[in-house]
């Protein structure tokens, strides 16, 4: 599973290489289909609670089990609670007893990217908001199959929408 998320970053970086490239020769085209949303640190902390620009744009993390979503378990779709980009679904939530909302896999592949994090002396794998940035968590090989995966969220970094 090390080496599919080996792969899969190797892939992004590809990705973003290309990205960088499309920037430089057409800002504006890059700008509308990629969709981005970005904003001034001041409009993100006008718009963000306090408590939600610490985890989303400080890249914090949320005390485990004081979340509104780890033991939340309504059918629907959870969103980025900074732009509201649809994330995850109900259906790949899963109980890991960490305290933080778990799931296997992203509602879409591009919905979310991937980062490598070594902050507080630990190796990591960041996973943040594909359209605006916003940190959600991290992500670990241990979880259950179909993918292996699990995407340990901040729950303050997530909105939700009932099915
Ligand atoms: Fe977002």
């Amino acid at each position: 599973m090390k080496t599919s998320l080996y792969v899969f970053s190797l892939l992004m970086l590809i990705a973003c290489k290309e990205g960088n490239s499309q920037l430089i020769q057409n800002p504006t085209v890059l700008q509308n289909t990629a969709g981005k949303v970005q904003k001034t640190d001041a409009e993100w902390k006008q718009l963000l609670t306090q408590a939600q620009y610490e985890v989303i744009r400080n890249k914090g993390t949320e005390r485990a089990f004081t979340g509104k979503y780890w033991d939340h378990h309504e059918k629907g779709t959870y969103t980025c609670a900074a732009c509201g980009n649809p994330l995850f679904s109900s259906d790949t939530k899963f109980e890991s007893g960490t305290g933080w909302p778990s799931y296997f896999a992203p509602i879409r592949a591009d919905a979310v990217a991937i980062e490598k994090d070594n902050s507080y002396g630990m190796q990591r794998i960041e996973v943040h908001c594909a359209k605006c940035d916003g940190h959600l968590g991290h992500v670990f090989d241990d979880g259950p199959q179909p993918t292996g995966l699990r995407y340990c969220i901040n729950s303050i970094s997530l909105g939700f929408i009932k099915k």
